[in-house]
């Protein structure tokens, strides 16, 4: 376990996961003693990668939301303040464009693209009856984006707001999933500035991907940092926050050594990071502990999807006749969830992916998998039973006769990841994906000198997450010094 290498800083942050990186590349940037603690061996937090069986998996990236390509629009984007605000540049991460995706129903299909003028054609021609309450609540979402991210924002009924404009319960269903999927941490709903921070990341801007994954970006981040003199410390967890007059006094880390800190930011989430004060009840916040934990099927092919037929990057299917989003009774939920093609994004240069990749996830139940010890035969054979179930029922919304067979005869290898992985990489209790139901948007805990960043501040996804890293770095630590 590595240690600090001195005993008092001006900031110490509590995570080397998206947010938590960017809030230290921030604070060296401003010649802060600065150190990031991490209690897992490797950076990226939930957007981090493993190796099995000589192959290198993500953990969490489908696609980096919020991209915009090079041009007007890319004035004022927050992928454009993320570089900016760290000092990195475009090809840093390398981004290719998605092919295209989808949004997939029974009967009801909706195509989009980093295009808005793709999906409101799509929403034209599927549902002509919806498209002026279409383009209405287009122009709400654009006229709310200050608010939405303003740090005292109020929580509001996405649901409730989406049901002024568009009558048509399954259109209004389509459009939640992608958002809902990719950044609601309440079941059946998510808060309306949420929503309009969605809508913007996933239909206005749209999706890209690094050729070499999320390693990329990490590497990015962590090379940005450590050439700032920023330090930061691996397999080194903070275990108990010590509490005086109001503000954290001293910080106990894993092996029992103890640093001081003028100001610590935390990205292990608001539960997570309450429960690390002694002077709060070991039980506190139990009703804010998110629901909503994910699994996701990895399989490994011997083409690329595209010579198989399947050209789209991602799919968002349904097969039900409402959308149902919550934590399921049975392990896994199959009814919904997201298809991704990592191979189809465009990458420059005619680079492809040495193997095809396709990946499903979907809700699932946390209990239900803690219940059952890791490595004992019935876990894996729940994995094995669920992986096919998923993978049944996800495949019927790809194009082609027989999906289903043409996978299984193109498979090379497969891995399946469970909430006991999001619980690993995160440390989320619950294994709660995208961390608790309540949001803290100004960052601020009940001390003085300890704040909130990435998931639990609110904003979500990693351009999200960086992002939150520097706003709080900023507003909190920085402050008028920050602003440039
Ligand atoms: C399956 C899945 C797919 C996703 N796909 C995408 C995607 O395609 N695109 C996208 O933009 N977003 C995606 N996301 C969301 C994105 O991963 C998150 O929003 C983002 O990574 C959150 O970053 P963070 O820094 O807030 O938190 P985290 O990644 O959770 O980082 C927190 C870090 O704190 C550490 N930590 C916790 N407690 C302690 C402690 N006591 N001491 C020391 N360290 C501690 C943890 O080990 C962890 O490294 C996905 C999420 C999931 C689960």
């Amino acid at each position: 376990m590595a240690t600090p290498a001195h005993s008092h800083y001006d900031a110490v942050i509590i995570g080397a996961g998206m947010s938590g990186l960017a809030a230290g590349i921030r604070l060296a940037l401003f010649e802060k003693k600065v150190v990031i603690l991490e209690r897992h061996n490797a950076a990226g937090g939930l957007n981090s990668f493993y190796f099995k069986d000589g192959r290198k998996h993500d953990v969490g990236l489908h696609a980096m939301t919020n991209f915009v390509p090079p041009g007007p629009r890319a004035k004022g984007a927050p992928l454009t303040k993320v570089f900016r605000q760290l000092r990195l540049k475009r090809e840093d991460f390398d981004l290719a464009e998605q092919n295209g995706s989808r949004i997939a129903w029974p009967g009801a299909s909706l195509r989009f693209t980093n295009d808005f003028a793709v999906l409101e054609s799509e929403v034209a021609r599927a549902f002509p009856r919806e498209i002026d309450g279409f383009r209405r609540l287009d122009a709400a979402v654009r006229a709310a984006a200050a608010e939405s991210v303003a740090l005292d924002t109020a929580p509001r009924s996405a649901r409730a707001v989406l049901g002024e404009y568009v009558r048509d319960a399954v259109l209004a269903d389509m459009l939640l999933l992608p958002l809902m999927y990719y950044g609601s941490a309440q079941e059946h709903d998510m808060e309306w500035p949420q929503f309009c921070i969605m809508w913007q990341a996933l239909y206005h801007e749209g999706f890209a991907r690094p050729f070499e994954g999320v390693r990329k970006v990490i590497h990015a981040l962590t090379t940005k940092y450590r050439e700032l003199g920023g330090e930061r410390c691996m397999k080194c967890g903070v275990e108990k926050l010590r509490v005086r007059d109001g503000g954290v006094r001293e910080i106990v880390l894993d092996g029992g050594k103890v640093i001081t800190a003028d100001k610590i930011i935390s990205s292990a989430g608001l539960v997570e990071t309450l429960r690390l004060c002694d002077d709060q009840p070991a039980e506190i916040e139990r009703k804010s502990i998110g629901r909503l934990s994910f699994v996701e099927t990895i399989a490994m092919l011997d083409q690329q999807p595209h010579a198989l037929g399947w050209d789209d990057t991602i799919i968002f299917f349904n097969d039900a006749e409402r959308l149902h989003y919550a934590r399921p009774e049975e392990l896994v939920d199959p009814r919904s969830g997201v298809i991704c093609c990592p191979n189809n994004y465009q990458y420059s240069g005619g680079r492809q992916l040495p193997e095809g990749i396709l990946r499903v996830t979907a809700q699932a139940n946390f209990d239900r998998w803690m219940a059952l010890a890791p490595d004992t035969t019935a876990y894996t054979a729940e994995k094995k039973e669920w992986f096919a179930r998923l993978q049944a029922e996800a495949l019927k919304f790809l194009p082609g006769d027989h999906p289903l067979l043409t996978l299984e005869r193109h498979t090379l290898a497969t891995d399946m990841f469970t909430p006991r992985t999001v619980l690993h990489f995160t440390g989320h209790l619950d294994g709660a994906i995208y961390g608790s139901k309540r949001k803290v948007r100004d960052g601020r805990t009940h001390l003085a000198n300890l704040f909130l960043c990435g998931t639990d501040q609110g904003f979500l996804g990693i351009t999200g997450a960086m992002l939150s890293g520097i706003t709080m770095a900023n507003v909190h630590i920085l402050g008028a010094g920050g602003r440039d």
